[in-house]
């Protein structure tokens, strides 16, 4: 779990970092029993992060992102993200609708509240 001088999630017994992207995928909230956003994803801006979401290993529903509590800034590899930085990932998504091409599946659109209001 130590890398870079990290201590990852250690109070969180089932977050780990080499989820396979099923297992990843069967551990979003289902679309019934989401936690309703209150912050932007950094990703894909739509308001979907529930409060305290930030830290831990949430995963964004709309473009797949895993919250990365850790990085320090938006060029900086995430472990929970393939080694994306936040932005290839947010390239990613403007050209897919998801981080990764192949994770498209599971991600759903953006609902109309979640999207921010300028
Ligand atoms: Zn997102």
């Amino acid at each position: 779990m130590m890398e870079r001088g990290k201590q990852k999630f250690q109070y969180l017994p089932k977050a780990h970092n080499n989820l396979t992207e099923e297992e990843a995928a069967a551990l979003m909230p289902k679309e019934t029993l989401e936690v309703k956003g209150e912050l932007p994803c950094p990703c894909c801006g739509y308001i979907t992060i529930p409060k305290g979401g930030e830290d831990t290993a949430y995963i964004c529903p709309v473009c797949f992102w895993e919250m990365d509590a850790f990085l320090q800034s938006e060029d900086e590899p995430s472990d929970q993200n393939h080694g994306l930085t936040l932005n290839e990932a947010r390239e990613n998504y403007r050209a897919y609708g998801a981080t990764l091409e192949r994770l498209k599946q599971y991600c759903r659109p953006a609902k109309e509240h979640e999207i921010p209001h300028k």
